[in-house]
């Protein structure tokens, strides 16, 4: 693996006094984006599945002299999502950021293969609690609050065995703009794509051979990392993207996405 510069980020203040929450950041990518926007000065809600994993998330946050709460929501519950807005709104009284960053990929049977149950589970989770969760949070989002909508590289290119949930990654390259068509000028909504990052859910690209062949497929030489990712949500969420909505970033080392 390509040396990673090993310089200590220079990290601004650019959330001092906003609210954000981010889903299933209880680890990977999503507990990477809790940081970092922490770090920045936020108050920072973390939330996934299973209390155990929010407690301990918390806890490390708190170590790190964060200011941040725990909720669980798993986010195809309603009443978790209603909780998640709730319990935010009850506890900083607004919210400035929300980053949705939850998604399955249960099967790795061909498209013409996968069942029905895991077809309607990966819209579910994938695509459609992001929609059910901003209706929930709409009449609490600031002027001048940012929406932030975890894709994949793999939105611009579904691969086989990870097909539908390929075109999940693709229908939230849409989503991301008929989001901010309809909540501009008040909400910006956009996207991070991030590619090949070793994490549980992506356990496949350390697997065997897997990280020397993975990296050859990027420009950069290396595996991204969760804080390559964070530094990229951050960026989108803070007043620094002030003039971009409705836009999708490639954060994949120069694998082949688009022209
Ligand atoms: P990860 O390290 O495996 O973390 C998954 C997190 O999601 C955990 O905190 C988990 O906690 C939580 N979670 C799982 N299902 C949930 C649900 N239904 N509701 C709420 N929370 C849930 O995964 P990751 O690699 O960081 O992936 C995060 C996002 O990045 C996903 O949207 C993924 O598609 C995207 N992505 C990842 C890669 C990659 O290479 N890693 C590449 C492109 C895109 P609990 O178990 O407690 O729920």
């Amino acid at each position: 693996m390509a040396k990673i510069m090993d310089m200590e980020t220079k990290i601004g203040r650019r959330f001092e006094g906003k609210v954000a929450i981010v889903t299933a950041s209880t680890q990977g990518i999503g507990f990477a984006i809790a940081e970092r926007l922490g770090l920045e000065g936020a108050s920072v809600v973390i939330s996934s599945r299973k209390q155990k994993n929010v407690d301990e998330a918390v806890e490390k946050l708190k170590n790190k002299g964060l200011e941040v709460f725990g909720v669980v929501c798993h986010v195809s519950n309603a009443q978790h999502r209603k909780d998640l807005i709730q319990k935010t709104v009850d506890k900083y009284g607004k919210i400035d950021v929300i980053v949705s960053n939850a998604a399955v990929n249960p099967s790795v049977d061909p498209l013409l293969r996968t069942l029905e149950s895991i077809l309607d589970k990966l819209w579910e989770i994938n695509v459609k609690a992001t929609v059910l969760l901003l209706q929930e949070a709409a009449p609490h989002l600031q002027k001048g609050s940012s929406i932030v909508i975890i894709s994949s590289i793999a939105g611009y290119n579904p691969q086989p065995a990870m097909a539908m949930y390929g075109v999940t990654k693709t229908a939230l390259l849409g989503l991301t703009k008929a989001l901010a068509t309809e909540m501009a000028p008040v909400t910006r909504v956009n996207a991070v794509a991030p590619g090949f990052v070793p994490t549980n859910f992506a356990a496949y690209i350390t697997k065997d051979e897997g990280v020397a062949a993975n990296e050859e497929k990027t420009l950069l030489g290396r595996l991204g990392t969760p804080k390559d990712m964070a530094a990229a949500a951050a960026f989108l969420a803070s007043d620094d993207a002030c003039y971009i909505t409705g836009e999708t970033l490639i954060v994949a080392g120069g694998l082949p996405s688009r022209l």
